[in-house]
């Protein structure tokens, strides 16, 4: 007994001095998050809602720490901020703000003001299974609480810290259940075990399964629309992104490889001077500790929506760290034994190193921050283009969701005209006008660690031009009330949905989930509502309202309903016979089948993939999606669904299986392949399509350096372009667009040759079709000029749509969307025609 205890507690001496010997005393008021949770840190992974009760109980003894609430997750975690200085600034948090955001105001004068902290916020955890971060925030917390060093009173009195111990709650807690559930006593540190091997879809994305460190530009889910806007209240001057890499490895810490850019949005200050500064601390703190890590050689901060790039083009200095994970509690790898508190320990040291240097540079940092968006305004003017201009007539519920984005940027917005917009580029926030319009076609590097092209606008199909002079009408400031359609009339005889409008599908699912039958038009047509007439795209919804089994009242309810719901453009007709195009009782107005989906998941399938097309029907259309786990796709039944849908992937399917697939396609039902899963079923010959080959002379073999293999192998690869298509808007899948060409995106090597059939080819890569990001010039010659984007296939009476692309790219691609879900809604009534 005596033996044991004394164990215990030279296990906890060492776990104390193990991370804090170097800030003791500690206020002994203020529990350790040891003493709060009843385990060491690194004992265990710590849950999510445990950790934010820590921080409520710091908040709640400590007159040095406030809580701030900024959102909640899709599955309601709370998302939190501690705030952390000392009392008096802590009771002086808005004058602080006031005088600091003076130096993100090109038009106040200001000069530096020494008694001024320094805003930093040590942010963690944005993927869920690199769990280190988080229990590292619950460390520095304590000790920048709890701590009565000089050193840390001297930080406190000098700077205004935010922990933001979790940016991706929902994931941490899938990792974190995961990682103490397989944890073996007394450890198991073989890489085999099935603790350090997590199971699909895995603990790095949200509940979508999107990886939140690509969506701080895109604002798409709510963790990151709650940290931008956050984020806009304080621009922090130094903001921290910790992560987990492989095993095999050690630590990094920035400066990273040189920015890709030929001519980067970000100052050249931050990427090197700033980097170089606070990199001599990292490596010194790290050197103390034994400590072993690299810098440049790796990682790119190019792209603008990771937590460590955002902070570079809003005048703040963003910071990547990279722990090799121990993925589990201890691991053996081929660098020796990784255990979790080691890895703690070493973000921790990061932690509190990214205070001292940012506080010990106060001045340099507050001087770049003004300089930052002075030249935000001055260098706006160099390139002669003035303002961009947007908009689009046809579809006011896509161009809202793209101004939705830009504010939340703070971007500044105007009104130009009827129904078009202005953004000046002389503004505090021109480097995200950049990012939103600007479009490249020239690099410096050519190996990309994400995308190389994020032009948004582009995302959004929107259609826009630079202009030198420009004329500017009221400021947006808010998207509600933007645009409303006019009120629905009541009619006894039909009403018509703009099928053009981004929401038409919605629109149509609830009419359809509520009993009602909608046609479709196969051609254009006009007609007059209202006393005026109205144009009709392809696709235009027709609803007969003899046809419903409701009354005309009930009918009328539903459909004004569904305007005041998703604010679509409905209007009623009276008569059948039509100014224009074919009447409303056309054989070419055909009954849209209500969907019944399902997707295949599961270990194998991509998950970013499939999260994508979950989100847009969960959120966008509120419509229900089965997911089908792949594992036990023997036992599934499809009967019971019109449309499934296969999203890149890795499909080891048996030969039953895969006749499982096929039988029931040929009944008449619709198969949409994404991705890699499209050129599964032409190698599987499920579909008699071709993929684009191209075959190197083999006797033509260069002998090159092994050193370079890597990088001109990385060449070849497609890691994020935007191209332009030329689409077939006559097509049911090409319904809805007024354009004949639309940006796509592009980000894997699934090169599709265009369909034998003369009217199969619905999308397909225009002659000179690079529009932004990087492609090498054989991927240019030998695939892209030959290959298409989007074709159907016919099968049996049923059929297969082939996307090469992923129309539904991170949630964020409203432009492409319609072309996945006009496969969704009409897919089963397009026949394909038949020369012979
Ligand atoms: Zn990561």
């Amino acid at each position: 007994m005596i033996l044991l205890f004394t164990i215990l507690c030279s296990y906890t001496l060492f776990s104390q001095n193990y991370f804090y010997e170097k800030y003791q005393p500690f206020d002994e008021a203020i529990p350790s998050p040891a003493e709060f949770l009843g385990y060491e840190i690194g004992a265990r992974h710590t849950r999510h809602d445990l950790i934010v009760s820590y921080l409520e109980k710091l908040a709640e003894l400590s007159n040095k720490a406030t809580l701030v609430e900024y959102g909640k997750t899709h599955e309601g975690r709370k998302l939190v901020l501690l705030t952390i200085s000392t009392p008096e600034n802590i009771s002086n948090l808005e004058d602080i703000k006031k005088r600091h955001l003076a130096f993100t105001d090109p038009n106040l004068s200001t000069s530096n003001d020494p008694s001024l902290p320094i805003i930093i916020n040590l942010a963690y955890n944005v993927h869920g299974n690199e769990p280190s971060s988080s229990e590292a925030a619950l460390l520095s917390a304590y000790t920048l609480v709890a701590s009565q060093s000089g050193e840390i009173k001297k930080y406190l009195e000098n700077a205004v810290i935010f922990v933001d111990p979790t940016i991706n709650p929902d994931g941490r807690d899938r990792h974190t259940q995961y990682a103490n559930s397989y944890q073996g006593n007394p450890l198991v540190a073989d890489p085999q075990d099935a603790e350090h091997n997590e199971y699909w879809p895995r603990g790095r994305t949200n509940h979508y399964w999107f990886d939140l460190n690509r969506d701080w530009l895109l604002g798409i889910n709510p963790e990151s629309r709650g940290k931008v806007k956050w984020y806009h209240t304080w621009y922090p001057n130094v903001v921290t992104d910790f992560h987990e890499m492989g095993s095999q490895s050690t630590y990094f810490f920035e400066p990273m490889k040189p920015n890709g850019s030929l001519d980067p949005i970000m100052p050249k200050e931050n990427y090197e001077d700033l980097n170089n500064l606070f990199g001599d601390y990292f490596a010194k703190a790290l050197d103390s500790i034994g400590s072993l890590y690299f810098t440049r050689e790796a990682f790119d901060g190019t792209y603008p929506g990771y937590g460590s790039s955002y902070p570079d083009i809003q005048g703040g200095l963003g910071l990547l760290f990279e722990q090799a994970s121990s993925r589990g509690h201890k691991q053996t790898t081929a660098f020796g034994e990784i255990t979790f508190p080691f890895t703690i320990r070493n973000q921790f040291t990061s932690s509190i190193t990214t205070v001292r240097a940012a506080v010990e540079n106060k001045e340099i940092l507050r001087d770049y921050q003004k300089e930052f968006f002075k030249s935000a305004m001055l260098n706006s003017a160099i390139k002669g283009i003035k303002a961009y201009q947007f908009g689009d007539s046809y579809d006011q519920n896509r161009v809202k969701a793209f101004i939705d984005k830009l504010l939340l940027h703070q971007v500044e917005v105007y009104k130009s005209g009827d129904k078009a917009f202005v953004v000046p580029t002389s503004q505090p926030q021109y480097r995200m006008v950049q990012s939103f319009f600007e479009t490249y076609n020239k690099y410096r590097d050519s190996v990309y660690y994400d995308a190389s092209a994020w032009s948004v606008a582009n995302f959004y199909n929107m259609k826009y031009r630079g202009l030198r002079k420009y004329s500017k009408g009221d400021r947006v400031t808010k998207t509600e009330g933007l645009f409303t359609p006019d009120a629905v009339e009541k009619s006894p005889y039909a009403y018509i949905i703009d099928w053009d409008d981004y929401n038409a599908v919605a629109a149509l699912y609830y009419l359809q989930s509520n009993g009602l039958v909608i046609s479709s038009s196969f051609k254009p047509l006009s007609v007059s509502s209202g006393g005026k007439e109205r144009s009709f795209n392809y696709g235009a919804l027709v609803l007969a309202v003899s046809l419903q089994k409701k009354s005309d009242e009930e009918v009328y309810q539903l459909v004004k309903k569904v305007q005041e719901k998703y604010q679509v453009p409905i209007y009623g007709v009276s008569t059948g016979y039509t100014i224009k195009g074919i009447d409303l009782g056309s054989r070419l107005i055909k009954p849209v089948t209500m969907p019944k989906a399902a997707m295949i998941i599961g270990e194998g399938t991509r998950s970013y993939e499939a999260g994508e097309v979950w989100h847009l029907l969960d959120t966008r259309v509120n419509m229900p999606i089965t997911k089908l786990p792949l594992r036990r796709f023997d036992d599934s039944k499809l009967d019971g669904y019109n449309t499934l849908v296969m999203v890149s992937g890795e499909y080891e399917l048996s030969e039953k299986e895969q006749e499982k697939i096929t039988n029931w396609v040929k009944k008449g039902n619709t198969l949409i392949t994404i991705g890699t899963a499209s050129k599964w079923v032409i190698d599987k010959k499920i579909v008699k399509e071709t993929l684009t080959v191209f075959s190197k002379d083999s006797t033509d073999v260069k002998r090159l350096p092994y050193v370079d293999a890597s990088e001109n192998l990385g060449r070849e690869e497609i890691g994020g372009i935007i191209l332009s298509a030329d689409l077939d808007n006559s097509h049911p899948l090409g319904f809805g667009y007024r354009d004949k060409s639309i940006p796509v995106y592009k980000n894997n090597n699934v090169w599709l040759s265009p369909s034998k059939n003369e009217y199969s080819t619905v999308l397909q890569y225009s002659k000179n079709a690079h529009i932004d990001g990087y492609i090498s010039k054989a991927n240019t010659d030998n695939f892209l000029k030959s290959s298409a984007s989007l074709i159907i296939s016919p099968l049996g009476a049923g059929r297969v749509v082939l996307f090469a692309d992923n129309p539904n790219f991170r949630g964020s691609w409203y432009g492409t969307n319609r072309l996945f879900l006009n496969a969704l809604f009409l897919g089963d009534k397009i026949n394909v025609p038949k020369a012979d």
